[in-house]
């Protein structure tokens, strides 16, 4: 069995211990052993990241520029054999799972450019003879905490525009994802980054992310949980550490009465279901005006029972399992407490049986879920979804936005009026008409509102309001 390393200052170290990294579609596949590092580990990564910056941050842009171009071109013609690595290790469907790993080499690419584009103001003073030059400069040592549902496209977002802003990165990944961080580490490696300027500590986020805060990170980008993402946030404050949160959703679909049905339906189905669920823009709320409600509950429902569940890399799967046993037990109490609080169980929810042992839910599809429901406020993070009866377009708006999450939201609707209605009046970062609210671009910004998200946004040029720090210059002759 192949065994994987930490990387600290250009070096493959062994950690404390090596940890089974198992494919939740076939638990008796093991996927590698995977290093799981200690406290002092982590010192000495952020040690090594400091040890780099200078050299690092004195890169020209076209050095930068050259690595994460390099980077981005073997990511993207190693997709397949990496989309088979991240499908096997998360359990997103094969082609899910190769859409992420491309989009994690095009990322790579839009950061290569965005390097050799950092550009700064030039403003006449309000002084004689004085000139004011707005210059912006790397924060420092960035230390990057990802979650286990997107396990290179997140790292990918977060260390691209690190790196090419010159800062120094210490990656911390989710435990039940190393493979595909681990990869990414190896492939910034040999695409030239000098030693320190990326490291890689894999193992537990309790022991390490304290570790982290501890030895002297200037930055904290961390997409996962709610409770986590609080509780770093508390204790970057006390530190003094910049800090950007990612954490979760409970997005809204409205479905108009004027709505092309089959449309609608086709987006709910991707929005909540694709990728087992597990999309912190799942549109695990679908608000549906009274006009078409019981057409659609209908329509949806047979479409929810039909879906294939199976094995990841099997290629007429359709859902692949839940990423751990964890989040399958998860889902299923959720079922119950649906069902205990008077919503209505309408197609799935129950655990499928196939040849392989691991984690397979039928997804789960309530009706008449009401406000005061757990199951229409708390994020499932599953295929499990849940509709909510609406009188009208603005009811289902008052609804869409009782949320105390704000990432993304989506309307389908043939009314131009009322799309460009809910596009202004949407609580949401990200909003979309006739589309599911999950699948978004890789070149504009990513992010949410309210207890979704806090800090500037990640991705796209926004991504340096995050991975540079503003100076103003005075220059008098
Ligand atoms: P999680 O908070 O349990 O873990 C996220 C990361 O934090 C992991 O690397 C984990 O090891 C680490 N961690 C755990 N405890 C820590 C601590 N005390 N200090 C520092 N780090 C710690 O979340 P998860 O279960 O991996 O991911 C699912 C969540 O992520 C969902 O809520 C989902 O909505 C959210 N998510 C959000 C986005 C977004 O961009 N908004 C994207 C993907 C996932």
């Amino acid at each position: 069995m192949q065994r994987y390393p930490l990387l600290i200052g250009g070096q493959w170290r062994d950690g404390l211990r090596l940890c089974p990294n198992r494919n939740p579609s076939d638990l008796g596949d093991l996927v590698g052993e995977y290093a799981e590092a200690g406290e002092e580990d982590m010192r000495e990564a952020v040690a090594a990241a400091r040890a780099a910056l200078p050299r690092w941050r004195a890169s020209t842009p076209q050095q930068r520029s050259d690595v994460l171009d390099a980077a981005g071109s073997e990511i993207l013609a190693r997709r397949s054999e990496l989309g088979l690595l991240l499908a096997r290790e998360e359990g997103k469907t094969l082609p899910e799972a190769v859409a992420e790993v491309s989009r994690a080499g095009q990322i790579f690419k839009f950061f290569a450019g965005e390097a050799l584009r950092q550009e700064g103001d030039v403003l006449a003073s309000v002084r004689p003879g004085v000139e004011v030059l707005v210059e912006r400069e790397p924060v420092g040592v960035v230390g990057l905490i990802t979650p286990w549902n997107f396990p290179i496209a997140i790292p990918a977002w977060k260390s691209a525009p690190a790196l090419a802003f010159g800062n120094t990165v210490v990656l911390k990944p989710a435990e039940l994802v190393p493979g595909s961080a681990w990869a990414l580490a190896d492939i910034l490696k040999r695409a030239g980054l000098p030693d320190g300027v990326f490291n890689l500590v894999t193992g537990p986020g309790r022991v390490l992310g304290p570790a982290m805060l501890d030895a002297g990170i200037d930055a904290l980008s961390f997409t996962g949980s709610v409770p986590t993402g609080r509780q770093l946030a508390r204790e970057c404050a006390v530190r003094g550490i910049r800090v950007q949160l990612e954490m979760g959703g409970k997005n809204p679909l409205v479905v108009a009465d004027d709505a092309d049905l089959a449309q609608a339906v086709e987006c709910a189905v991707n929005g909540a279901f694709y990728s087992t669920g597990q999309r912190c823009t799942a549109s695990s709320r679908l608000v549906v005006c009274a006009g078409v409600h019981d057409h659609f509950v209908e329509a949806l429902a047979a479409r929810c029972a039909s879906l294939r569940v199976g094995h990841a890399t099997s290629p007429d799967t359709q859902i692949g399992p839940l990423a751990s046993e964890e989040q399958l037990r998860k889902n299923l109490d959720y079922i119950a407490i649906g069902q205990q609080e008077g919503a209505v169980l309408v197609a799935g929810g129950q655990v499928v049986e196939t040849r392989y042992r691991g984690y397979y839910l039928q997804p789960a599809l309530f009706a008449e879920g009401l406000s005061t429901h757990r199951i229409v406020r708390e994020e499932i993070f599953g295929p499990v979804a849940v509709i909510q009866r609406a009188d009208d377009y603005p009811h289902a708006l008052a609804l869409a936005n009782d949320t105390e999450f704000g990432l993304a939201a989506g309307i389908c609707t043939r009314s131009l009026s009322l799309a460009s209605h809910f596009r202004r009046h949407a609580e949401a970062g990200m909003v979309m008409v006739n589309l599911p609210t999950a699948g978004v671009d890789y070149h504009v910004p990513f992010g949410g509102r309210k207890g979704s998200s806090f800090g500037p946004r990640e991705q796209g040029r926004y991504a340096r309001e995050f991975y540079t720090t503003v100076k103003t210059a005075y220059l008098a002759a």
